[in-house]
């Protein structure tokens, strides 16, 4: 289903599309940087809020977008590790944007490094097995002014405590794609979404700070590699070798290994950086020794960064995560042949615990209270 909202949201255009609307009104050449940075440095939260904007162009910013595509519907007032953002649409869709903090000796919560996790589609059509996003399938895919505005409703919460907000500086310090939703999947969306949070006129915010997280659309692998924007690259693998990765992901159909690992190079070479592989670890489905030993090799030969993920429950999904001991036996195959790799230990404070699972709930609350 596509949403076409009433009036497109503002955070959707770029400098290139708001100077053009503006010159067609006669406005002078300063006005689209003078309202981007309203909007983008100072955080302004209305129209009416930009004082130094004639009235009647502000009348006419209200007719003409949607101020804030997104409203917040759920989000704790105290600070945590991981604060899940529900946040509602405009067709009363929900997304979950969270901030994921990292907590650091000596310095309380509001000052630890922030991760922010933003999703790309409301559901995800693609399917993977152990994956709450997946399980209600695709709704809708969000529109690029979607995108941006998550990150600005986590700025509005964060800017009281964070100085960093004083400069008209984002206030966080990464950001992952890797909430619901298949990104490359909704290819045009997140590339001026990205372009809109690099851009100086924008949330001026590092591609190097970026990683995008996709289940292996080889074709858009390749496409990204071609982007001047160079934003890092997480790649879900989750399987060393056909067989096991296409039981638990579709994609695997279209785009097995022989595809998907050469495009994985390609966009490697072409960027300089590491590749993350994202491997989550479940019980007697992915976490054999053979398959540390295949994934050792993937690693190795394509110099990639290897993520472990102990697998965190999905309600109704009958996978776990193995055992410490398990995941450590796997883990050491890799470190000992010197492959880069992490293995998270914090249980169901992962950023994946927190994606998709959250709305999910929300979902089927809605649904119980609709009977
Ligand atoms: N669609 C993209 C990005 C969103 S998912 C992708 O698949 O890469 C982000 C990551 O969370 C992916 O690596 C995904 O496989 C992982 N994930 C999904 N469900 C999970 C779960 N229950 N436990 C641990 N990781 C999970
Ligand atoms: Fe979609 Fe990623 Fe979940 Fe797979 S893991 S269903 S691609 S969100």
């Amino acid at each position: 289903m596509k949403f076409t909202p009433a009036k497109p949201p503002f955070t959707g255009e770029t400098l290139e599309t708001l100077t053009v609307r503006l010159q067609a009104r006669g406005e002078p050449a300063f006005r689209a940087k003078q309202i981007l940075d309203w909007v983008y440095k100072k955080r302004a939260r209305s129209w009416d809020a930009m004082t130094n904007l004639p009235k009647a162009l502000r009348a006419w910013l209200d007719e003409t977008f949607e101020f804030a595509p997104l409203t917040l519907v759920h989000g704790k007032q105290s600070l945590d590790v991981t604060d899940k953002l529900l946040l509602e649409l405009g067709d009363q869709s929900l997304i979950e944007t969270v901030i994921i903090r990292a907590p650091q000796e000596g310095v309380g919560l509001e000052h630890s490094r922030k991760t922010i996790c933003i999703s790309t589609q409301v559901g995800c059509a693609m399917g993977c097995k152990f994956c709450a996003s997946g399980l209600l399938g695709l709704k809708r895919d969000l529109n690029a002014g979607e995108i941006v505005a998550q990150l600005l409703q986590v700025c509005y919460r964060e800017d009281e405590h964070d100085p960093r907000a004083h400069s008209g500086l984002a206030t966080f310090d990464n950001i992952v794609v890797m909430g619901m939703g298949e990104p490359l999947a909704n290819y045009d969306a997140i590339i001026r979404a990205l372009t809109i949070i690099n851009a100086e006129w924008g949330l001026g915010f590092g591609a190097r700070r970026i990683t995008l997280s996709t289940s292996g659309l080889v074709p858009r692998i390749l496409q990204l590699a071609d982007e001047p924007l160079g934003i890092r690259l997480a790649i879900s693998l989750h399987g060393a070798t056909d067989e096991v990765r296409e039981q638990i992901m579709p994609v695997n159909k279209a785009y097995p290994l022989a595809k998907l690992l050469p495009a994985v190079k390609a966009f490697s070479e072409k960027h300089g950086r590491m590749v993350t592989l994202e491997f989550i670890l479940i019980e007697d489905i992915n976490d054999s020794r053979e398959q540390a030993e295949k994934l050792r090799d993937i690693a190795l030969d394509l110099h990639a960064h290897v993520n472990l993920i102990p697998y965190n429950t999905v309600e109704g999904l009958p996978w776990k995560r193995p055992g410490i001991a398990r995941q450590e036996a796997f883990a050491d195959v890799l470190r000992r042949a010197r492959v880069s790799v992490t293995l998270r230990r914090e249980k169901g404070h992962d950023i994946e615990a927190a994606c998709g699972q959250l709305r999910l709930k929300t979902e089927k609350a809605r649904e119980l209270s609709a009977t």
